[in-house]
C-alpha cells in the first residue's frame, strides 16, 4: 500500500497541491481588482448558548492539552477557521471538553490579507463555489445532447451569468451563518480579526490578547502569481469565481487541476477558452494515460491547448483587451487572463518566525506526523502544512490532532489511498497509485484499461469515450491504483477507494456483480489484462508466484 512518501501524487504534483508544481515560488503578487465585503459576523444571529458539555478540568486528571482553570484563557486557541481549524476546534471542544477558541478575518468573496471568512477556502473560494460553476457550465453539453434523445428548441437557451453569481453569492452567505452556528454550538469562542502569534502561548488578534496552553495554526493558502510585466491585468481563482461578466475569452495560464476545472467552467458557459501550460502534458503527477486522456477530451470540447509555453507579460491594449506573450507566441483578444499558477501558504506576518516555529522554503509550515511544529504548543494543520491540500485531508488532520492532544490518544493522519476528483468536463477520480508509481513500487504490475464510448453517447452522437484503469500488483493481486475519467468519476471513486484502502484484491472487484446498465460495472468486468509490465527476473516472478499461490 502506498505511504506518504509514495501516494498517487507527491504533494507537489497532485490535484492536491498541482497548484504548487505551477508556482515557480515567485513572489506572491495578487491582483485585488474588486471584491465583495459582506456582512460581518455579527451580522448573523446566534442561536440561543447551547449548553456546553465540557469536562471540568482539573490539572492533575486532565488529558496533556488541557490546562488547569485560570492558567490561561484557553485551552486551545486556533487560528484561521476554515477546514482543518473548525474541525480541530470543534472536536477538541465538543469530544474532549477543551475551552477552545478560534479567530477568522470578516467575510469577503476575494481573501486580501485582512478578509477571509468563515469556512475558508473550500467553502468560499475553492470546492462550493467552484463546484456550483460547475454544474451551472454543464447543462450547454447536457442541451447539446438532448437533441439525439429528441429534444429540440426553438432558440438555443440562454444563460444569466448575474443570476448565476448572485446565487452563488446568496448561498456563500448562507453557509457562512452555518459555520457560525457550528461554532457556537460546539461552544468555540469565535473571535474575528487577524490573529498573530505573540510568543508560544498568546495570539494577539487585531492587538487585543489571548492566551492559550495550545496554539493551533490553520490558516491555508492563497493564490499565487509569477511577476511578470503586466501581472496587475490577470485575475487568479478567488476573482474567477466571482466576476462581474462573464469571459468572453480568457487565457488560462495553469496545466494543474484549478486551470482545467475554471477551462471546463468557461468553455461549459460559451467562452472561448485558451489553456497555456510549461508542460507538455496536463496535470502532472496523474496518471499519464488519464492525462492525454483528458487533454483529447477537452480538446474535442472546444479548448485551445498552448502546450510548453512559459508566460511572459501581459499588456492590455487601448480597447481594453488582454494579450499574453509567451516564450513561443502572443496570443491577444483575451477579455480575461487568469493564472492558476500554485497556491502559497498563508505564513506572512504571522509571527512564526518570531518564536521560531520552522518553515519550509515556500513558506509551510515543518510539522511532525501528529501536527506538532518546532515549536511544543504550537500545532499546525491543513493546507499551511503543504502535506495533501485537499479539504478532507485538513478534517482528517484536524480530528486527528484534537484526539491527540485532548483525547489522550495519539493518532497520525493516515495518508493512505486518499481519493482525490478533479471536476474537469469529463471529470477524474481516482485513488491509489499510477501506473508509473505502481511499476516503481512492485515492478510486476497487471494493468486492466478499458476505453469505451458510453450508452449515452450512442444517442447523442457526441464523441464522448469514458476511460477506466484498474492497477494490480501481480505478486499479491492487491488493487493498487484505481482511474477513472468520465461521468460521475468523482462519485463513483468514493465506493471504490473503500475497496483500496481495504486491500482488497483484483479477485475481490471479479468476484463482485456490477450494476447493470452502468459505466462503472466496468471495474468488475474487466477480466484481462491488458498490459502485464514484468521488472522482476523469472526466479524472482516465480518466487512471488508462490507466496501468492500459498495465501
Ligand atoms: P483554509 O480553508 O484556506 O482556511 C484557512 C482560513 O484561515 C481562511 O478562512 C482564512 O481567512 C483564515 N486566515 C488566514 N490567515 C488568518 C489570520 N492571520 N487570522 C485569522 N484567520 C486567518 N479541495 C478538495 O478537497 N476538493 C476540491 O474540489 C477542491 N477544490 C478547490 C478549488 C479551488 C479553486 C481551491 C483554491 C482549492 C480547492 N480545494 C479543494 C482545496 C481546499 O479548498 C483546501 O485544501 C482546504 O480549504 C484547506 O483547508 P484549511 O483549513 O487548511 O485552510
Amino acid at each position: 500500500m502506498a505511504t506518504t512518501a509514495a501516494l498517487p501524487f507527491s504533494c507537489s504534483a497532485t490535484l492536491q497541491t498541482l497548484t504548487r508544481t505551477l508556482s515557480p515560488r515567485h513572489r506572491l503578487l495578487v491582483h485585488r481588482r474588486r471584491f465583495h465585503r459582506l456582512p460581518s459576523l455579527a451580522a448573523f444571529p446566534s442561536p440561543p448558548d447551547p449548553p456546553r458539555l465540557r469536562r471540568p478540568v482539573s490539572a492533575s486528571a486532565a488529558p496533556n492539552g488541557s490546562s488547569s482553570a485560570g492558567e490561561y484563557d484557553y485551552d486551545l486557541f486556533t487560528i484561521g477557521a476554515g477546514s482543518g481549524g473548525v474541525r480541530a476546534s470543534r472536536f477538541a471542544s465538543t469530544l474532549y471538553g477543551a475551552r477552545a477558541a478560534i479567530c477568522e478575518m470578516p467575510f469577503a468573496t476575494i481573501a486580501t490579507d485582512d478578509l477571509g471568512g468563515l469556512g475558508g477556502t473550500c467553502v468560499l473560494r475553492g470546492c462550493v463555489p467552484k463546484k456550483l460553476l460547475v454544474y451551472a457550465s454543464k447543462f450547454s453539453h447536457e442541451f447539446e445532447e438532448s437533441h439525439g434523445f429528441g429534444w429540440t428548441y426553438e432558440t438555443d437557451p440562454k444563460h444569466d451569468w448575474s443570476t448565476l453569481i448572485a446565487n452563488k453569492n446568496t448561498e456563500l452567505q448562507r453557509l457562512v451563518g452555518i459555520y457560525k452556528n457550528i461554532l457556537n454550538n460546539a461552544g468555540v469562542d469565535l473571535i474575528e480579526g487577524r490573529g498573530k502569534v505573540v510568543d508560544p502561548h498568546t495570539v494577539s488578534v487585531d492587538g487585543k490578547l489571548y492566551t492559550a496552553k495550545n496554539i493551533l495554526i490553520a490558516v491555508g493558502g492563497r493564490p499565487s502569481m509569477p511577476t511578470i510585466p503586466g501581472i496587475d491585468h490577470v485575475i487568479d481563482s478567488d476573482a474567477a469565481l466571482d466576476l462581474p461578466s462573464k469571459p468572453e475569452k480568457i487565457a488560462i495560464v495553469g496545466g494543474g487541476y484549478i486551470a482545467l476545472e475554471f477551462a471546463g467552467i468557461f468553455n461549459g458557459l460559451k467562452s472561448d477558452v485558451h489553456v497555456f501550460i510549461r508542460q507538455p502534458k496536463v496535470l502532472r503527477g496523474f496518471d499519464e494515460e488519464v492525462r492525454d486522456f483528458l487533454a483529447e477530451q477537452m480538446s474535442l470540447r472546444g479548448i485551445t491547448f498552448h502546450t510548453e509555453q512559459s508566460p511572459q507579460a501581459v499588456t492590455k491594449s487601448s480597447d481594453g483587451l488582454l494579450s499574453l506573450k509567451t516564450n513561443k507566441e502572443t496570443i491577444g483578444g483575451f477579455s480575461h487572463v487568469m493564472f492558476a499558477t500554485g497556491r502559497k501558504p498563508n505564513t506572512k506576518n504571522l509571527g512564526l518566525e518570531e518564536v521560531g516555529v520552522k518553515m519550509d522554503r515556500n513558506g509551510a509550515i515543518v510539522v511532525d506526523e501528529y501536527s506538532r511544529t518546532s515549536v511544543d504548543s504550537i500545532w499546525a494543520v491543513g493546507d499551511v502544512t503543504d502535506r495533501i491540500n485537499l479539504t478532507p485531508v485538513a478534517l482528517m488532520e484536524g480530528g486527528a490532532f484534537a484526539k491527540t492532544l485532548f483525547g489522550d490518544e495519539p493518532t497520525k493522519p493516515d495518508y493512505r489511498a486518499v481519493p482525490a476528483a478533479v471536476f474537469s468536463q469529463p471529470p477524474i477520480g481516482q485513488v491509489g497509485l499510477t501506473e508509473e508509481q505502481a511499476i516503481e513500487e512492485y515492478g510486476d504490475v497487471d494493468v486492466f484499461l478499458s476505453n469505451f464510448r458510453p450508452l449515452r453517447a450512442t444517442l447523442s452522437g457526441l464523441p464522448d469515450r469514458v476511460l477506466m484503469k484498474v492497477i494490480v500488483s501481480a505478486a499479491t493481486n492487491k488493487v493498487v491504483g484505481v482511474h477513472m475519467c468520465g461521468d460521475d468519476a468523482p462519485e463513483i471513486i468514493q465506493g471504490i477507494a473503500i475497496a483500496v484502502k481495504a486491500g482488497l484484491t483484483k479477485q475481490d472487484f471479479d468476484a463482485t456483480v456490477g450494476v447493470h446498465p452502468t459505466s462503472a460495472e466496468e471495474f468488475v468486468t474487466m477480466r484481462n489484462a491488458t498490459r502485464k509490465i514484468r521488472r522482476s527476473t523469472a526466479a524472482e516472478v516465480e518466487s512471488k508466484d508462490e507466496i501468492v499461490t500459498q495465501q
